[in-house]
């Protein structure tokens, strides 16, 4: 009864969209493009986790310290440079210019007549949801709702930072713990130590970036010790206690050490607190609402994608995502979904890691014939200096045909490097195809080409 009359005094729209980030934006301007009528409900910051507390400043902060650390080495060409940073002035910057992008999206929606709604999107039953006080309704419903870090659960655990704490430090913190082994530990221990943090980074095992390429994660964490990173591993963190503003950690070993902060970066858990799932009938798996390679849910007209559906948590995967599926309910486009398959990216760490399908432990459960071809050597930037970052470059093959199923690089420039061998490997290529390509000359990217 109480969903019959939801629905029959609720404003109906064509698609409803609920979290305003990458995924969900993307998927609703789609939807608009076939003259849909459109809701985008947001209870959060307009753009999600990408625009307010991650990729975007993330990248900023990374700019930034990249020029600390180029600095660093100068000295080596010539120039000097003794130089101070003003963090207030970094911060105040990098929110001006956020504050822009979030400003462009109203202006967006605006322009292109998409209703936005700010507030928490509540079911009401399968086809309504409840935006303060206002029921709408829709046939068709995409829940791109996001992420937020996961806090491991121990005495203490209040004190704990996120990687969105990090985005509002007033100031840099001396000494700091980052509990966690994927991209955010990697990248949240590589800014804190290039701006000058005395950085740890705590390992319940004892490889570094487990699910990524071993060989290639162990490259990157010896730069990063040379660099003066510590690493603890096999280590849990049981408890941390405050004493005036330094944190006491403790490790199950026994040993503990003292913080001016403590990062936990063991994850992400999909947004769904506030959707009032109980009155959908949609499967929940932890946190997540899983979705099928056509973004469906368990219930016919619910969609999910990007982080809360727990497939890639990355926002060109949930762009992408987000358009394809439009273009299948509104455009007819049956055919229309993400190959997910190969995909590349890039962690920011220092020196930054690139890569593109699978990793040689995932290569060789996957394919009889596995070769791998790589090189290690100091880049002609680090010619004349006396500080040097390794640059690592692997190729995974498979086959006899020698297709290109994983390419993995680390060093100065690699974030640019990828997006084209992105292609390449998209389009099958092959060693002989990197072979057969001419080299550009003097970069640290031929040596991709000239592999043997
Ligand atoms: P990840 O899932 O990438 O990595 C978390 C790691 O932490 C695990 O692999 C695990 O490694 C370790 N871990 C898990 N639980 C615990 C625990 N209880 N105690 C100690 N360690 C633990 O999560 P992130 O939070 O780093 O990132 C989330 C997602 O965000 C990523 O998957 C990525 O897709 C996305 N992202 C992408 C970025 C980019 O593209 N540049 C940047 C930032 C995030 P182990 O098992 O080895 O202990």
């Amino acid at each position: 009864m109480q969903s019959y009359i939801a629905r029959h005094f609720s404003k109906v729209f064509d698609y409803i969209v609920l979290g305003g980030g990458s995924g969900g934006i993307s998927s609703a301007y789609t939807a608009r493009k076939y003259n849909k009528s459109v809701a985008i409900i947001e209870g959060g910051k307009i753009g999600g986790t990408c625009v307010n507390v991650g990729c975007v400043p993330k990248k900023i902060m990374w700019n930034a310290s990249s020029i600390i650390e180029d600095l660093h080495i100068a000295d080596s060409y010539g120039i000097q440079a003794n130089y101070t940073y003003n963090w207030k002035k970094l911060k105040d910057a990098r929110e001006a210019y956020i504050s822009n992008i979030n400003q462009s999206y109203y202006d967006f929606f605006a322009e292109e007549h998409m209703d936005h709604y700010k507030g928490w999107g509540k079911f009401i039953d399968n086809n309504t949801v409840d935006v303060n006080g206002e029921k709408l309704s829709a046939q068709h419903i995409l829940i791109s709702t996001g992420s937020e870090s996961m806090l491991l659960d121990i005495p203490g655990k209040e004190h704990l930072k996120t990687s969105d704490d990090f985005f509002s430090l007033e100031s840099l913190p001396k000494k700091v713990l980052v509990v966690g082994n994927g991209y955010i530990a990697a990248e949240l221990g590589g800014l804190l130590h290039s701006f000058g943090s005395d950085t740890t980074m705590l390992l319940r095992g004892e490889q570094f970036l487990s699910i990524f390429d071993h060989e290639t994660a162990n490259v990157l964490r010896k730069s990063m010790e040379k660099s003066g990173v510590k690493f603890l591993t096999s280590r849990r963190l049981v408890k941390l206690t405050q004493k005036d503003n330094i944190y006491l950690a403790e490790y199950n070993t026994g040993e503990h050490d003292t913080f001016d902060q403590v990062y936990c970066a063991i994850g992400r858990s999909g947004n769904i607190k506030h959707l009032s799932l109980e009155n959908t009938s949609l499967h929940v798996q932890d946190t997540f609402i899983p979705s099928d390679d056509w973004e469906n849910t368990n219930v016919q007209g619910l969609y999910s994608l990007g982080d809360v559906s727990n497939k890639v948590q990355l926002t060109p995967v949930a762009i992408s995502a987000g358009q394809k599926l439009a273009h299948r309910i509104f455009g007819n486009q049956k055919n229309s979904k993400l190959d997910y398959s190969s995909i590349p990216t890039v962690m920011f760490s220092h020196p930054p890691y690139g890569m593109i399908g699978l990793t040689e432990e995932q290569a060789r459960k996957k394919y009889p014939q596995v070769k791998c071809y790589k090189t290690e050597f100091n880049s002609m930037f680090y010619g004349l200096t006396e500080r040097k970052t390794p640059t690592f470059l692997k190729l995974i093959v498979a086959g006899a045909e020698e297709k290109v199923v994983g390419l993995h690089a680390i060093g100065r420039g690699v974030d640019e490097m990828m997006q084209g061998f992105g292609v390449a490997i998209k389009m099958g290529a092959t060693k002989k195809d990197f072979d057969s390509t001419i080299a550009i000359h003097p970069t640290a990217s031929e040596e991709f080409v000239t592999l043997t």
